[in-house]
């Protein structure tokens, strides 16, 4: 199964990757896991990607196709994977139609706006994995540690407040068009984000399973 995550950001798309990664035992490829992993080793894509991100914008199209492309020839993505974060631009969707991939289907998560910054405060991602956590909705069992590999969980840089304007900004210019792109495409499931964790991951494994 080849599937594609949509939603604002903090709409808890790495979360529910996360989720059909074990259910299904594909992997979770998140573009800006990899990013951020560039920016920690200093590569130059990760310098020049890090002015994008700390102002909440997206990193250019040619860049980010260039990571997917890439990825996507591994080894692992054989029987499938899900996309956690690409495409984000209709540029980015029509390379992937290029590249001859088939996407089955994609999950939308939509979130309220208003909802989206109390969310992102509160969201801290492990330093060594990439791994992610909520203090309210999702914490990780001792406070400040990752569950997964004992990491150190922190704040992204471009979680505050007003980066994450810019985000959803950028979301419903950029990346909101894309719901009508795999609507006409017919591969859209909306799936509602809840209140509680598990009960949106209920329900994305419904719109995946079925
Ligand atoms: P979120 O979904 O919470 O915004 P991500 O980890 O998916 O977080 O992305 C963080 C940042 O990485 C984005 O704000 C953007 O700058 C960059 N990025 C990630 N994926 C893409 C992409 N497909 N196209 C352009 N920029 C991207
Ligand atoms: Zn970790």
């Amino acid at each position: 199964m080849n599937l594609i995550l949509l939603g604002a950001p903090g709409a808890g798309k790495g979360t529910q990757a996360e989720v059909i990664c074990k259910a299904l035992n594909i992997p979770a490829i998140s573009t800006g896991n990899i990013l951020r992993e560039a920016i920690k080793n200093q590569t130059p894509l990760g310098m020049e990607a890090k002015t994008y991100m700390d102002g909440g914008k997206l990193v250019p199209d040619e860049i980010v196709i260039n990571i997917l492309k890439e990825r996507l020839q591994a080894d692992d993505c054989k029987n499938g994977f899900i996309l956690d974060g690409f495409p984000r631009t209709v540029p980015q969707a029509e390379a992937l139609d290029q590249m001859n991939v088939r996407i089955d289907r994609v999950v939308d998560i939509e979130v309220a706006d208003e909802k989206i910054t109390a969310r992102l405060s509160g969201r801290r991602v492990c330093e060594s994995c990439g791994a992610s956590y909520h203090t309210q909705y999702k914490p990780s069992k001792v406070e400040g540690v990752c569950d997964a590999c004992g990491g150190k969980t922190v704040q992204r840089k471009d979680d505050h407040p007003d980066t994450v304007k810019e985000r959803l900004r950028v979301y419903h210019e950029q990346t909101e068009p894309l719901i009508d792109y795999y609507t006409k495409a017919g591969k859209l499931v909306v799936v509602e984000g809840q209140e509680e964790v598990a009960d949106t991951t209920a329900l994305t494994l419904k719109a995946v399973e079925a």
